[in-house]
């Protein structure tokens, strides 16, 4: 199993396309911590899940926008394995409104929670990735910081600034073994898709080449090809998961 003997922490491993990270991970050989904020119920159904296949996981309940939060997850992982090689940051809101409705609150949440949380995680495993001389950051990103998207001008603007923070992050950190990746994902059927109204899916669906939406597997299995030593080669990159939607 390709990651044999490594650690990964999951943000928002409780549900969707996290929990399908946490899961594809650990069919590879991770041990997993599987964080969440709310869902303990899902994540705890995610750790029984790994654990009867004979994998090693725990959850931990943290709102990872929260600095101290944000760092206790990380130590968790240290204090139980005494390593940490991938860090997935999936954790993520939406909270739509035409920006002339937007109200702050609304931009602050998503802001915090989609791009501070992302710059939170990552401050607090690189010591320990540096120390090892090894690390796999993978970063949740979305069509909607790519091409935009109506009503969502705070979670465009965290989604985008997300891939500039990857790419600083991927050139501050090569040298040292480290690399970070953002996986951006069209639309995935998960409970975030389901605020999508249906006027929009029709149209979203005539326009992704595959014609249908993507299944949380399908992203999960990018995000562990890229937290394997096999993308060894790949930093700073963007890889959309959108079934053939937005072309460059
Ligand atoms: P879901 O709504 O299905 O799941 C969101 C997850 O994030 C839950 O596990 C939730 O945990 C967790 N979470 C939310 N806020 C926090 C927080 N403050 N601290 C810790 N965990 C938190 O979303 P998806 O699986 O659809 O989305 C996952 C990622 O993928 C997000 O970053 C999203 O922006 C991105 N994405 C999704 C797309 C889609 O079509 N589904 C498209 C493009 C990108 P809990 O339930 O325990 O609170």
């Amino acid at each position: 199993m390709v990651l044999s003997n490594q650690v990964a922490v999951v943000t928002g491993g409780s549900r969707g396309i996290g929990r399908a990270a946490a899961l594809e991970l650990a069919t590879q050989g991770a041990r997993v911590l599987v964080n969440y904020q709310r869902s303990a119920a899902a994540a705890e159904e995610v750790v029984t899940l790994i654990t009867a296949a004979g994998g090693e996981a725990f959850t931990i309940a943290a709102d990872v926008s929260d600095e101290a939060e944000a760092q206790g997850v990380v130590d968790a992982a240290l204090e139980r394995w005494g390593r940490l090689d991938i860090l997935v940051n999936n954790a993520g809101v939406t909270d739509d409104a035409l920006l002339a409705r937007m109200r702050p609150e609304q931009w602050h949440r998503v802001i915090e929670i989609d791009l501070t949380s992302v710059f939170l995680c990552c401050r607090a495993v690189l010591p320990t990735m540096r120390r090892q001389g090894y690390g796999r950051i993978i970063n949740i990103g979305s069509l909607a910081g790519l091409a935009g998207n109506v009503g969502q001008t705070n979670y465009a603007a965290a989604k985008a600034g997300l891939i500039g923070f990857t790419r600083a992050l991927a050139r501050e950190s090569a040298a040292l073994g480290i690399t970070a990746n953002v996986v951006a994902p069209g639309y995935i059927e998960t409970d975030m898709f389901e605020t999508v109204s249906p006027a929009v899916r029709d149209w979203a669906v005539g326009i992704i080449a595959m014609g249908r939406f993507g299944r949380p597997e399908e992203v999960a299995a990018t995000i562990a090809f890229l937290a394997s030593p096999r993308a060894s080669y790949i930093t700073g990159h963007v890889l959309t998961v959108d079934g053939g939607w937005v072309m460059p």
